[in-house]
């Protein structure tokens, strides 16, 4: 079955689907984007994404092409056209493409922000067996620039990041800044001590991850208590879990970093448990 994507307006076959060589997304990482899980056919936390993306995109100064009704529609039509029952929707906007390239931003009124979607199929997302072993990871230097809470296209150094972690025998590294883990090349990093989950504080160094609201949510509901605060790799060494979470791996076990064991070595209880929990939730709130 050929995949079925949207650009434009438009639903192509990808084969078929065009973007300009002069598109801002494409010469200067001028765009951003969401991904949203599918599970059951649906829409995992659409709202948390489109509220997340008309922010990155007035932060930047971008029109929307599409309203939230006509986005979730597009989604919906997506999902349907390619018979996703588990996976993701991949969004993307960019400020379009001018024709010249040129540092200063093209006039919205004559250059249209671009939109593509795509859907990516993955059956048996919600069933991981990383989620049983767990991921290890590395600690990297965190170099990005500064407005981390934007969701930009820029993820180069993120994939450096993962390529260090593959190279190193590792699933993932964790970036590290003035001696504080500030997330996960793609995820949001919490520690565990006791009943208590520690987790950066948001601000503008880290992405305001759409799993990590949920997640909090839910543990506060089932009386966890959170801290949201800074804390170190040493700290995450002696710590009696590790996890991350994004939208599409949910809430995923850390066992190792830095090459050292976390607690038992082994998934912790209150990672499995919020992995649980959160799906569970998911799966009744999905549209
Ligand atoms: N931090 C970064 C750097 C990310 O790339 C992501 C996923 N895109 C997240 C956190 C998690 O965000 P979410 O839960 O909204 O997927």
């Amino acid at each position: 079955m050929t995949r079925i994507v949207y650009v434009n307006g438009e639903y192509l076959p990808e084969t078929e689907a065009k973007v300009s060589i002069f598109d801002r997304g494409f010469l200067m990482a001028d765009g951003v984007y969401e991904v949203t899980s599918v599970l059951d056919g649906k829409l995992v936390d659409f709202e948390g994404h489109a509220v997340r993306l008309e922010r990155s995109l007035s932060e930047l100064d971008m029109a929307s092409p599409v309203t939230k009704d006509e986005l979730l529609a597009i989604h919906r039509e997506l999902v349907a056209k390619n018979g996703i029952e588990e996976g993701m929707v991949y969004l993307q906007i960019t400020r379009g493409a001018p024709g010249d390239r040129d540092f200063v931003f093209p006039d919205p009124a004559v250059t249209p922000s671009t939109i593509v979607l795509f859907t990516q199929n993955k059956p048996g997302l919600a069933d991981s067996p990383a989620a049983k072993t767990g991921m290890k990871v590395i600690s990297v230097d965190d170099i990005r620039w500064g407005r981390r809470d934007i969701k930009t296209v820029q993820l180069l150094y993120p994939s450096m990041g993962k390529m260090m972690a593959k190279k190193a025998g590792c699933d993932d590294a964790w970036m590290v800044e003035d001696g504080f883990v500030t997330e996960g090349t793609s995820n949001n990093a919490y520690i565990v001590k006791g009943n208590t989950i520690i987790t950066r504080q948001l601000s503008n160094d880290i992405l305001h991850g759409i799993t990590r609201a949920a997640v909090l949510r839910f543990a506060k509901e089932a009386q966890m208590q959170v801290e949201e605060r800074l804390f170190t790799i040493d700290e995450a060494k002696e710590a009696d879990e590790a996890f991350v979470t994004s939208a599409t791996t949910f809430v995923m076990p850390v066992v190792e970093i830095d090459g050292a064991a976390i607690g038992t070595g082994k998934p912790g209880s209150v990672a499995a448990r919020l992995r649980e929990i959160y799906l569970e939730e998911s799966r009744k709130a999905a549209i």
